[in-house]
């Protein structure tokens, strides 16, 4: 046994089960609550526990309503470990779905992780494995002003203005087609009839005019002009495109070196995954297909990345069930020489944090995560903890404090809570 006991000291295995439990900081720490506040237009969770110890967690900006669904689940999670986060997890997860249920699931896992770092002392990336990359790139989605019309100068112009930004972006993103006005606003711009209050929803789809697909291109070709070899160009398309149009686009763009065309034939908020129709696509075009940003759970981009069918996925750790679940994804993805480039643009300031600590653990198939932010600009004063400048030359540098490593602060935030949300931070 000496001898045992003497080998353990040697490669760190602890020599008896006391000396494990003498350093276990937080033996049985316990969840008391789980709340719910719309903050500005974000939703964020809070897990309270009996240590003092609060977690919390944000969810897209484009669900205000989704307090009542994150709140479904709390009495599932009182009384369990949060420093457990798989096994709490095995609590809630098979209760989630697509958005928005998935949402909500996402929020809680999130505020799960920064328990589980503040009680540890540890930044959340140590404890998805530690990080492989001291700055994260991050891509622009959000830091702009949507063109002022569909005209290929109006593109030209919009992209001319991120391209401007201090923040020295090297992947900016551009709505078109069916992810724009441009179904709308360009005449005889496809054979269909855009719906109208869907955005960019299934039900916006059909098969271009010429007129149209000669449109979209100039567009395109408009904006890389401004954007030259110094800021890649990611397209967000979609859904809407016939498998035939995809193609032609697809195609037709090659020359141009687009780092992606993104969800062009299911996505953003459509609840299912079209695996067999997005093959058809990624393998007729040597421009990368991406998407994902609407799947809920791990199992469902199986297909996607066991059948080659796309080249990027793009999971939201906001809608994907959470940042454990986004590492897994995009390790499996690596396996399969898929690349990621994780969704993320309503996410608020917290959910940058969440995406800043998980993306810094991400194998080398990372290409940047779609940045957040605040909205209204007062999230800025009420979030501590983030660098400042939060971005420079289009990367974000990994912070090492505790958890997530961010604090919402409660006597500035309080301020900006509804009146059914005054006890949030009580
Ligand atoms: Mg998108």
């Amino acid at each position: 046994m000496a001898e045992a006991a003497d080998l353990g000291n040697q490669i760190g295995i602890p020599a008896a089960r006391g000396a494990v439990d003498e350093h276990k900081a937080h033996p049985d720490m316990k969840i008391t609550d789980l709340k719910c506040a719309v903050i500005g237009k974000n939703p964020v969770v809070r897990i309270v526990t009996d240590e003092g110890i609060s977690g919390f967690g944000e969810a897209e900006q484009y669900k205000p309503y989704l307090k009542p669904f994150v709140l479904f689940y709390k009495p599932y999670l009182v009384g369990e470990d949060p420093t457990l986060v798989e096994r709490t997890m095995h609590k809630i997860r098979r209760l989630g779905s697509f958005k928005p249920w998935g949402s909500a699931v996402s929020a809680i896992e999130m505020a799960l992780w920064d328990i589980a770092g503040k009680a540890a002392g540890l930044p959340v990336y140590k404890l998805l494995g530690g990080k492989v990359r001291d700055r994260v790139r991050v891509y622009n989605g959000a830091y702009r002003t949507p063109p002022a019309g569909c005209e290929p100068e109006d593109f030209a112009r919009s992209v001319q203005e991120m391209k401007d930004l201090p923040h020295g972006f090297t992947i900016v993103k551009q709505g078109v087609a069916f992810h724009s006005q441009m179904k709308r606003e360009v005449p005889d711009f496809y054979y269909g009839e855009p719906q109208p209050h869907l955005s960019h929803g299934i039900l916006d789809r059909g098969l271009l005019t010429a007129r149209g697909m000669k449109h979209v291109i100039a567009c395109v070709e408009a904006m890389v002009e401004v954007l030259g070899d110094d800021v890649g160009l990611a397209l967000d398309c979609g859904p809407g495109w016939t498998v035939p149009d995809a193609i032609r686009f697809a195609r037709a763009v090659e020359h141009l070196n687009l780092m992606w065309l993104e969800d062009m034939l299911s996505g953003d908020y459509v609840p299912f995954v079209n695996a067999d129709v997005y093959r058809d696509l990624t393998h007729a075009t040597s421009t990368p297909i991406h998407t994902g940003e609407q799947i809920y759970l791990r199992q469902n981009f199986k297909e996607l990345i066991e059948r080659h069918a796309i080249n990027i996925v793009g999971p939201d750790p906001c809608d994907v069930g959470g940042i454990a679940e986004l590492k897994w994804v995009a390790e499996y993805a690596d396996l399969h020489g898929i690349l990621m480039a994780p969704h993320g643009t309503g996410n608020g300031l917290l959910g940058l944090a969440a995406l800043v600590q998980v993306s810094a653990t991400l194998p080398h198939n990372f290409i940047a995560f779609e940045c957040p932010k605040g909205d209204p600009d007062w999230w800025y004063d009420i979030v501590d903890g983030l660098p400042d400048p939060l971005i420079k030359d289009g990367m974000i540098e990994v912070w090492d404090r505790p958890g997530m490593g961010v604090d919402l602060n409660p006597e500035k935030a309080r301020r900006h809570l509804a009146e059914e949300d005054a006890a949030f931070f009580d």
